[in-house]
């Protein structure tokens, strides 16, 4: 999991967002405004839609490889989700800042409309609104990562060695170390063995792309397999593992050998 980089809807999808927002804001009563909110959502989010074909379309450039999940990187993104649940947050059911591209997988049964906070004034605390709550959620910092606005990289890496596993980059009881947990056991980051063996399979595949440049002696068949093996890598799913790659390269003998010999590969 990785940052997402930002992209600006054009403005006057953004400005239709708004207003849909500022209909909605005026709904009385929370429990009311959730259920508008969800029944709107439905309503607007359609393939026929001009705004959110925009919504999409820009989510799709946003997305890592060729169109993956924001969240595990591996399944294809095709579903508009919200970082903060409808459910609990009618205020950001159109707010653009609150969508992510995700899977069936990560969008379905684990996250759901669960969303634990921390409790500011109790530290590590940690409050879980209700499913059926109609209050508002208390104001709290989120356990889940979001890679729109945090770099999912800063508080876990992952395991180049063995496991393919993420691990925290913070010590156990840290709020970094809950945010970390948390985010792998609700999206499956670990336990979805799939999800492990691709990015073991990654590894491979990115470490055999270098080293294919590498061979290349003569300067023009070089470039060439060099321009081949960044495309190739560039749209690969798991972009993750090419990160880690670079960020833990010293780490891993076979690593510095390959990007001493390709040195161009750390810029891709
Ligand atoms: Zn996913």
């Amino acid at each position: 999991m990785m940052s997402v980089p930002a992209r600006h809807l054009p403005d006057d999808i953004a400005a239709t967002l708004r207003h849909l927002q500022s209909e909605l804001d005026v709904v009385p009563g929370f429990e009311a405004r959730v259920a508008e909110g969800k029944r709107r959502f439905k309503l607007r989010n359609r393939k026929n839609d001009v705004t959110f074909r925009a919504v999409r379309q820009t989510l799709r450039a946003m997305c890592s490889g060729v169109q993956r999940c924001m969240y595990c990187e591996d399944s294809c993104g095709d579903q508009v989700e919200h970082f903060r649940p409808k459910d609990h947050y009618p205020g950001l059911v159109f707010a653009w800042e609150n969508f992510l591209y995700a899977c069936g997988a990560c969008n379905g049964p684990g996250k759901g409309v669960r969303f634990p906070l921390f409790r500011s004034s109790e530290g590590s605390a940690v409050l879980m609104p209700g499913v059926d709550a109609p209050l508002p959620p208390p104001h709290g910092d989120a356990l889940l990562i979001d890679p729109r606005t945090e770099d999912p990289m800063e508080l876990m890496e992952l395991d180049l060695v063995s496991t393919f596993y993420f691990v925290s980059r913070y010590p156990e009881g840290s709020r970094q170390h809950q945010r970390w947990r948390y985010t792998a056991d609700i999206l499956g980051l670990n336990e979805r063995d799939a999800l492990c063996r691709q990015r073991e399979q990654k590894f491979k595949l990115f470490k055999l792309l270098i080293e294919v440049v590498a061979r290349e002696v003569e300067p023009a068949r070089r470039a060439v397999q060099l321009a081949r093996s960044r495309d190739l890598v560039s749209q690969e799913s798991h972009q993750t593992v090419w990160a880690e790659m670079k960020r833990q390269r010293e780490r891993h003998p076979t690593l510095v050998e390959l990007f001493g010999a390709v040195p161009e590969a750390l810029e891709w």
